[in-house]
């Protein structure tokens, strides 16, 4: 399995307050949670300020499935390297977008939605309830499980309907969200998952780790081919009128 874990990477450049919980970049804890459940994966990192964020052709092409992590810097992203990503997932590349990924332009590009929600930072406890225990990204995690600090995600997430709906979250001011969803967007994979503001070590927690792994494997290709063309096709048996001219759909 071929991973690229994409980290926008400013925050645990800008605030001590994030350095001081994830002092090598959310990308490392990422990268360390998928090592720990499938250790024979291949694992790349790329972040915003590298050319091209870090998502060439080459990489993208050589991804199975790519985690993304990004906040405050989604409109930085290239339309190119947004859609680049986009075409790879419809060209069956699997894609997990973690916690404030809701708003990144792959993601709401293949949702074709505004990906909006309601939110709150106030240290509040959250509460993960297991829809679905038998599904392969919730292999090993228990039916329920807490985090002491997070920040809050409410209903409505503009998104479309799940093709699976894995867990909802309740929160201790009062709001649910479904913080665990697949969809299929042409031969690829799109996984959402909730958990992970940067100030809290949500990344460290065992069964956020397990669950990011699990969607990693679920998600990652299994087929790749490029559905962009609508070409004319020879009949397979005989046909009234085989050279007829027509006007050629653009
Ligand atoms: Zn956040």
């Amino acid at each position: 399995m071929r991973v690229t874990i994409y980290n926008e990477y400013l925050h645990e450049v800008e605030a001590e307050s994030v350095r001081r919980v994830y002092p090598d970049g959310i990308h490392a804890e990422l990268r360390s949670a998928v090592l720990e459940h499938a250790p024979g994966a291949e694992v790349r990192v790329a972040t915003l300020r590298e050319p091209e964020h870090g998502l060439t052709q080459e990489v993208v092409d050589a991804t199975d499935v790519m985690l993304w992590w990004g906040h405050k810097a989604h409109a930085e992203v290239a339309d190119a390297v947004a859609e680049r990503v986009q075409r790879a997932v419809l060209g069956g590349m699997g894609l997990v977008v973690l916690h404030s990924g809701h708003y990144s332009k792959p993601f709401t590009r293949l949702m074709g939605t505004h990906g909006s929600l309601k939110w709150r930072e106030a240290d509040e406890k959250e509460r993960l309830w297991s829809l679905q225990p038998s599904h392969p990204i919730l292999a090993g995690v228990p039916d329920s499980f807490e985090l002491e600090q997070e920040e809050m995600y409410g209903e409505r997430f503009d998104v479309p309907d799940p093709d699976e709906l894995l867990m909802i979250s309740w929160f201790q001011g009062g709001e649910v969200f479904r913080s665990l969803m697949t969809w299929r967007r042409g031969h690829g994979r799109v996984v959402y998952f909730r958990p992970g503001h940067e100030t809290y070590p949500t990344y460290r927690n065992p069964h956020v780790r397990r669950i990011v792994a699990n969607a990693a494997a679920y998600a990652a290709a299994r087929f790749r081919r490029d559905e962009s063309r609508s070409p004319e096709t020879p009949a397979l048996e005989p046909v009234p009128n085989p050279g007829k001219e027509h006007v050629l759909k653009p």
